[in-house]
């Protein structure tokens, strides 16, 4: 395992891009999306200055297309780079965009490998201070793929409190250090959640098991989202918070942790 980092392919920067930050997490459905939109969202929110891209990486189940409200074929650019769809300002490529409603589940290694390829190397960015990527959850081939072609400042891993998402979300964090990409920190998702009838606060998944996970890792916690049913339904409409309550608490954390990266 040791010569993993060493035999490394050389890594090319993506044509225009500055900073590649990854939304990963070591389960599906603990929120990893709805972080990366709304922390791509939150980086504009936080500096306007600043040009700001979405990348959709989980191609098994690609998700910015509807939480970004977003569908349509990207046109070719001049030089056959394809050109990103734009909303709230953020240029967003997903496999979701090429493909129609298929189950690319039943797809061999390598045709996830080319289409992963693709997204990386032909898409027209311009020019952007920013990347967020939204990984596919785990820890396999096509993630370590991306970790080795491209450089990336950084990582951001989304987890629950729970143990078995912290389990695996450990398992993240230990393969981005393998391969020499900073993790930048976690983010607890989903840990607190306040009636919205009676204010009581009940920690469903447990309440601190990321900021634990975050010390033994010696990583910083960016951020505690709650389980707030704003996040899911904004994002079901296609509305992240952070655009669409921004004077929310949840918008407020989102932001928290775009200050942090
Ligand atoms: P993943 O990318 O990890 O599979 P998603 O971001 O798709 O997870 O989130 C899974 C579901 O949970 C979605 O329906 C989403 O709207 C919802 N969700 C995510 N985070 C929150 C939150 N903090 N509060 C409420 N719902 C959330």
């Amino acid at each position: 395992k040791q010569h993993m980092a060493k035999g490394l392919p050389k890594q090319k920067p993506i044509t225009g891009v500055k900073r590649v930050i990854v939304v990963a997490s070591g389960k599906g459905g603990v929120g990893k999306s709805t972080t990366a939109v709304n922390l791509a969202l939150g980086l504009m929110a936080n500096d306007p200055s600043k040009s700001v891209g979405l990348l959709d990486a989980d191609v098994y189940g690609p998700s910015i297309p509807k939480l970004m409200n977003l569908k349509g074929n990207p046109e070719l650019s001049d030089n056959n780079l394809m050109i990103p769809l734009i909303n709230y300002g953020i240029p967003c490529m997903s496999m979701g965009f090429l493909v129609e409603d298929v189950a690319p589940i039943v797809w061999r290694g390598l045709m996830v490998m080319s289409a992963i390829d693709k997204l990386l190397r032909q898409v027209d960015w311009g020019l952007l201070d920013y990347l967020v990527v939204d990984m596919p959850p785990g820890t396999g081939d096509v993630q370590l793929s991306i970790t080795q072609n491209i450089p990336i400042a950084g990582a951001v891993i989304v987890s629950t409190p729970q143990d078995i998402a912290l389990l695996d979300a450990r398992r993240g964090a230990e393969m981005f250090k393998k391969v020499n990409v900073p993790v930048l920190g976690l983010v607890q998702n989903m840990s607190v959640f306040q009636c919205p009838n009676c204010n009581h606060q009940t920690h469903i998944f447990g309440s601190d098991g990321a900021r634990q996970l975050a010390d033994t890792l010696g990583v910083q916690l960016l951020g505690d989202i709650p389980l707030h049913l704003n996040i899911r339904e904004m994002s079901d409409r296609g509305k992240p918070v952070v655009v669409s309550s921004p004077d929310s608490p949840e918008a407020e954390a989102y932001r928290k942790v775009a200050s942090a990266v």
